[in-house]
């Protein structure tokens, strides 16, 4: 069960609605987020709403009978929308696209991928400062420093960041140079880092973890509703399957099956998903098909030198064409 207060609902009559539910075999939880305020039961699947409804404090109540609730479609009536200002949404129905290099490595690049983003329309810029790398001896990132680096050069060209955050003590350092904090597919289940991402304002993409379910992307994107932050988005980038062909198995049902179960936006990372530069074209093309509200690409001036992910990295020629046809896509989708 799902029930939405009053904002000036009295504590009064909001300990008769727990009583009242806590009677019903309902545990509630009290959630207060930065838009609204919220009673999540937990109990028996099903109940009689007449039996709650008409109490004073309760704006509307919602059967809603999967284990998450807040982010289930099944009770919210308008799509969540994600306003990053300056006419940048990422939204149900539309076609967000970010891209940029797996790790930001320079001035130097930074500049040529921001022309190229300009260029090509593009309002959304993704990049890593803190690299979760499988080999400790990898390229881990250029931290905070480049991360204000980044955002200095972005702000001129209007260009907006996602970047990840990999650990809670980060939020607050990249809090004033990030758009979209990025939760990475290793950290899905940092329940400590999602609770924390629930008292920011700021968006949040989280990524489906490397072996991780669709109900589990669900819970996680549950931990940081309830923790306080609405502003979510799904990302599917890939899952881990026996497959070895490719680096990962783009799991394109996921993108319909999440589209219906979750009233947040998602996002295809079809860089990840199947790792092989040649093949991102088509399964982004699938992805946006499959009813994706965005796509996330990685792109380099030269991949071949990148210091993370070259190997499924396009360059900017193929970039380019990239997001032509993605926008041909779109539009077929639109029209059918
Ligand atoms: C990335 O976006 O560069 C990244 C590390 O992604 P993921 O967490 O999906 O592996
Ligand atoms: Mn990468």
């Amino acid at each position: 069960m799902l029930i939405q207060l009053k904002d000036n609902i009295t504590s009064d009559d909001k300990n008769q609605i727990i009583d009242k539910i806590a009677g019903l075999k309902y545990k509630s939880t009290e959630v207060k987020t930065q838009k609204g305020n919220y009673l999540v039961g937990i109990g028996k699947k099903d109940f009689d709403i007449r039996d709650v409804g008409h109490m004073r404090g309760i704006a509307d109540i919602h059967i809603v009978s999967d284990d998450y609730k807040l982010v289930s479609r099944k009770w919210k009536v308008k799509p969540t929308v994600i306003d990053l200002g300056d006419g940048v949404t990422i939204e149900e129905g539309g076609m967000a696209l970010m891209a940029g290099p797996c790790s930001i490595e320079s001035e130097e690049q930074i500049e040529k991928t921001i022309a190229h983003l300009v260029e090509n329309n593009i309002k959304i810029m993704r990049g890593g400062v803190y690299k979760p790398r499988s080999s400790p001896y990898s390229f881990r990132g250029l931290g905070i420093d480049g991360l204000k680096m980044w955002y200095n050069a972005t702000r001129a060209a209007g260009i907006k960041i996602i970047t990840e955050v990999m650990q809670v003590s980060q939020i607050e350092e990249m809090y004033d140079y990030v758009d979209v904090y990025q939760v990475g597919a290793r950290n899905t289940q940092n329940f400590n880092l999602l609770d924390e991402l629930g008292k920011v304002d700021k968006p949040v993409l989280i990524k489906r973890g490397i072996s991780g379910t669709i109900e589990e992307l669900l819970s996680s994107a549950e931990y940081v509703f309830s923790a306080g932050n609405e502003n979510l988005m799904l990302c599917e980038r890939g899952i881990r399957t026996y497959e070895r062909a490719s680096r990962n198995t783009m799991d394109i049902n996921a993108i319909a099956i999440l589209k219906e179960k979750s009233h947040l936006p998602v996002i295809a990372d079809p860089s990840h998903g199947i790792g092989i530069r040649d093949f991102v074209e088509p399964v982004a093309l699938a992805c946006i098909m499959a009813g994706s509200d965005g796509v996330i690409y990685e792109t380099h001036e030269k991949p071949e030198e990148a210091y993370s992910d070259g190997q499924q990295t396009l360059n900017f020629d193929e970039s380019a064409k990239l997001i032509s046809k993605m926008r041909k896509v779109f539009e077929l989708r639109e029209e059918m």
